[in-house]
Formats: C-alpha cells, sequence, structure tokens
C-alpha cells in the first residue's frame, strides 16, 4: 500500500509531484517524499507525517528544481515505520544517482537481501525497494535501462516502480500487474501515477494503463515502450477496487465507484433482508451501499458520520489506540436509526473489530434490528503483495465460521458478497485478478519466512506467518 508519481518534461515537476501526492494520499500516509532532478544533480526531500505536512511550506519545494521527478507516499507493509524507510529512495553509483519509488512488495526480497549481505552489500534501510537498487548496481549489463531489466528478473511479487535518473524516467509494473500504474501527459509532459485521480487534479490526460510487465522510459521527450519479462497471466489486485482505491478512479481501466456500487446491487440480490433503511459505513461502504439501496428499492440514509480529521482507522498501529480510533472516526445519527431495522453496508471485514464496534455503537443508538452486509468475500489469507493485512491467525474469517463472526460482531444477520459474484462484476470472462485475500490462492508463492512482511499494528515485530 504506497502511491507513486513520475513527472517528466515539466518545468515544475516537483511541484506537480507534491499534488499528485495529495491525490494518492488515502494509499500510504506514513511518510511522503520527492526526488527531482534539474538535469545534473537528484536532490530528495522526505519524511515521515503527510504530505501537506512534508511540503506544505514552499521550501523543500524550493529546492528540488529540474523538470524530472518521482514521488511516494508510504504505508509500510515491509520494513519498520522510520524515517530511513520513506521513499524515494537516492543513490549515487557508478554511473549516475539512480531515485526509486515502489507501491507493492517482493515476496524474495529477503533471500536477495541476505545473498547480498553475505557478499559484503550493506543495506541502509529494511525496506525490501532496496534490494532493487543494490541488484541494478551490481549488474554486469551496459546501459542503465538493461542494468535495471536486469535486476527486476532476479524479483519476484508485486511491483510499480517509478525510477529516475538525471534525466530518464523509467515506469514499470511487475509481468502479473498487481498494483495499478496509469500513463498520462499534461501538455508536453509525461506523468505516470498510481491512479487517474492524480492526474485528474493537475489536469492531465490519461492516455492509458502501463500494461503488467511493461517498462516506459521517457527520455528527451520521447517515449518507449519495451516488454522485457516473459509472458504471465494478469493478476490485477481485486482489493484495489474493494478497498484501497479511490472511488473517482479508474484503476486497472474500470470505475472503482461503478465496481463497488455494482458489487453492491449484487448484494442486495443474493443477500436481502426486509429493513428500513440502508446505512453505509462511510466512506468506503458508500457507494456499495447506494448500490444496494437503488436495487433493493430501500431508503439509503446516512446513520453513521464520519468525521474528516481523523484518518482510516488503521493508521494507528496501536490497538489502543485504535479502539478508540472508530469512536473518533465515526458517530451515529440517531434520527436516522432510532426504532429502525438497518441493513449496514461495508466494503469488507477483516479481523471483525469495526463492525462489531459500529454494531454496538448502532444499537446504543436505538437500532431495533442491525444487518451487516459486506461488500466483498470473507477475508482468509494475508496478501504478500503489498496490501497491509494482519497475519492469517488474526483475520476473523480465517479463525470463525460465518454464524460464529455474526454472533462476534454483534448483528442480527451478516452476509457476504459470494466470490463468483465479485469476479462477475469486475472480469466475468477471463478472471485476470489476484483475489488471493479471499480465496487463498496465491499466484506467486509467498515466502513464509520472509522476515520483511510486516504484521499489522506490530511495526517492529517480526511476522509470525
Ligand atoms: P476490521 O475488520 O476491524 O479489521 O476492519 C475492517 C475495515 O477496515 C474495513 O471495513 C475497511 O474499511 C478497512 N480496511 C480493510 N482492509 C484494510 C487495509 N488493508 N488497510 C486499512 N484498512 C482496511
Amino acid at each position: 500500500m504506497c502511491g507513486i508519481v513520475g513527472i517528466h518534461g515539466h518545468p515544475e515537476a516537483a511541484r506537480l509531484a507534491a499534488l499528485a501526492l495529495h491525490a494518492l494520499q488515502h494509499r500510504g500516509q506514513e511518510g511522503a517524499g520527492i526526488a527531482c532532478s534539474d538535469g545534473g544533480t537528484v536532490r530528495t526531500h522526505r519524511s515521515l507525517g503527510l504530505v501537506g505536512e512534508v511540503f506544505g511550506s514552499q521550501d523543500p519545494l524550493e529546492e528540488l528544481a529540474g523538470s524530472v521527478a518521482v514521488g511516494h507516499v508510504r504505508y509500510s507493509t515491509s520494513g519498520e515505520k522510520a524515517l530511513r524507510n520513506v521513499q524515494p529512495f537516492t543513490v549515487r553509483y557508478r554511473d549516475g544517482q539512480v531515485a526509486i519509488a515502489h507501491n507493492g512488495n517482493l515476496v524474495n526480497a529477503g533471500e536477495i537481501r541476505g545473498r547480498l549481505e553475505q557478499r559484503g552489500s550493506i543495506f541502509n534501510t529494511t525496506s525490501d525497494t532496496e534490494v532493487v537498487l543494490h541488484l541494478l548496481a551490481t549488474s554486469i549489463q551496459g546501459t542503465f535501462v538493461n542494468r535495471l531489466v536486469d535486476a527486476l528478473l532476479q524479483v519476484e511479487g508485486a511491483y510499480s516502480l517509478c525510477v529516475m535518473t538525471e534525466d530518464t524516467l523509467v515506469a514499470v509494473r511487475d509481468p502479473l500487474g498487481f498494483r495499478p500504474l496509469v500513463l498520462g501527459k499534461l501538455g508536453d509532459a509525461t506523468i505516470v501515477a498510481s491512479e487517474s485521480t492524480a492526474l485528474d487534479l493537475l489536469g492531465g490526460e490519461v492516455i492509458r494503463e502501463v500494461a503488467p510487465g511493461e517498462m516506459i522510459i521517457v527520455k528527451d521527450g520521447g517515449i518507449t515502450s519495451l516488454q522485457p519479462f516473459p509472458r504471465r497471466r494478469r493478476h490485477a489486485c481485486i482489493f484495489e477496487h474493494v478497498y484501497f482505491a479511490r472511488p473517482n478512479s479508474n484503476v486497472f481501466e474500470q470505475s472503482v465507484y461503478d465496481n463497488r456500487f455494482g458489487w453492491g446491487q449484487r448484494l442486495a440480490k443474493v443477500a436481502p433482508i426486509e429493513a428500513d433503511v440502508v446505512v453505509p459505513v462511510p466512506d468506503s461502504g458508500t457507494p456499495a451501499a447506494l448500490g444496494y439501496a437503488f436495487e433493493s428499492g430501500l431508503t439509503f440514509k446516512q446513520g453513521l458520520i464520519r468525521s474528516h480529521y481523523v484518518g482510516r482507522t488503521f493508521i494507528e498501529p496501536s490497538q489502543q489506540i485504535r479502539d478508540f480510533g472508530v469512536k473518533l472516526k465515526l458517530s451515529p445519527v440517531r434520527s436516522v436509526i432510532a426504532g429502525k431495522r438497518l441493513v449496514v453496508v461495508d466494503d469488507s471485514i477483516v479481523r471483525g473489530t469495526t463492525s462489531r464496534k459500529i454494531v454496538r455503537m448502532l444499537r446504543q443508538a436505538g437500532a431495533a434490528e442491525v444487518h451487516l452486509r459486506i461488500c466483498s468475500p470473507p477475508i482468509v489469507a494475508s496478501c504478500f503483495y503489498g496490501v497491509d493485512t494482519p497475519t492469517q491467525t488474526e483475520l476473523i474469517a480465517h479463525s470463525m465460521s460465518l454464524e460464529e463472526t455474526r454472533a462476534h460482531i454483534g448483528a442480527d444477520s451478516l452476509a457476504y458478497l459470494p466470490l463468483d459474484e465479485l469476479h462477475a462484476q469486475v472480469d466475468p470472462e477471463t478472471p485476470a485478478t489476484c483475489d488471493a485475500c479471499f480465496s487463498g490462492v496465491y499466484p506467486v508463492a509467498p515466502r513464509g519466512s520472509d522476515p520483511n512482511q510486516l504484521p499489522l499494528f506490530e511495526n517492529d515485530e517480526p511476522s509470525k506467518v
């Protein structure tokens, strides 16, 4: 879970990157950074905090002059929460400077790192991304692009990358295309970003998505496209559409909003219930709740109001603070809730903590019945490709049956969207999505012993997976 942007050919590249990172803030709130080149030197500014905090004042951007930039917002799925892990990582090697911004998770980074350390490599970070820089620097290939290809041929897992040198921007997606990356333009400038919302904010135009396994090289105003990796079946992350991406984005060339609305409609068909009102869990459950209400003919009302001054409840790694976070974030609207039979629609249940608290809150506000409808299947397996999910044993659907989960959460009824309905919405003909978190089927074998895979909320502890 991270957001990346790359800009080439704009005199205010760093400023554009900072704006784009604002649009991608939902993809990571832990830290932000931008590297920018004036043609001769790559300068980098990065820090822990939100984009507005890191680039809120003009000063850091004044330092980042130039027309080529890459930017990153971070939410760690590998490596601890520390400044040294905030990207872009910028290094100087024998051929000049390189900066890299990565969204995804490399499943074999631990193995590669171990091998390199045996040979004497010294790592600055605990992030999986740094291995790409080491492999690039030690490659015997003759050009920067070939060295990058050489490095990427050795890594496995999920990566959407923006890599830059003093004068070149390279955007690349792993052959399975786990994480999104879109190519666009703003006048003569070329822009790549995790989601189309970044281009919308800049007033740019989306050209197309960077294809899985495609490497786009932007240099001297020219764009070259390479397919350097063996072709694989596409496995775009379906959870981007379920929860992670912004609803106004097009991700993998599909509207996130339309898919969430469609899943809500499907859920109303497969799990109808007699009720008075449909209430979304804002914001991630809202488009699906609208779809559910539309299909069922029930009234849609905002029974929960979200405070926009606290972030996502997952942001706080400490369980104690997070418990309080639900109340800080959501407040019940008594006039909508009291005496009513509610259908409460949310996007997903991970550990069940949030839903349990929401149901309790709704009952305290006088709800007559609470029927929970979840617009994705039960999450039964951890993600190793860049979405921050807890270890499998912490997932409620891993250890409890549907009825046990319902009882634990305290709802009158509970229904999930079946997996085939999830797919029917996004890829009815040829499944081209990764659904490992819902099916337990991993398209790239995870390495259980990778010490860098993080469990949720225990960012300093090695994973128990
Ligand atoms: P819980 O079941 O208490 O673990 O929390 C589930 C809620 O957290 C869901 O309704 C989503 O809105 C949100 N959520 C789901 N997956 C993630 C994730 N990987 N990172 C942050 N928030 C998430």
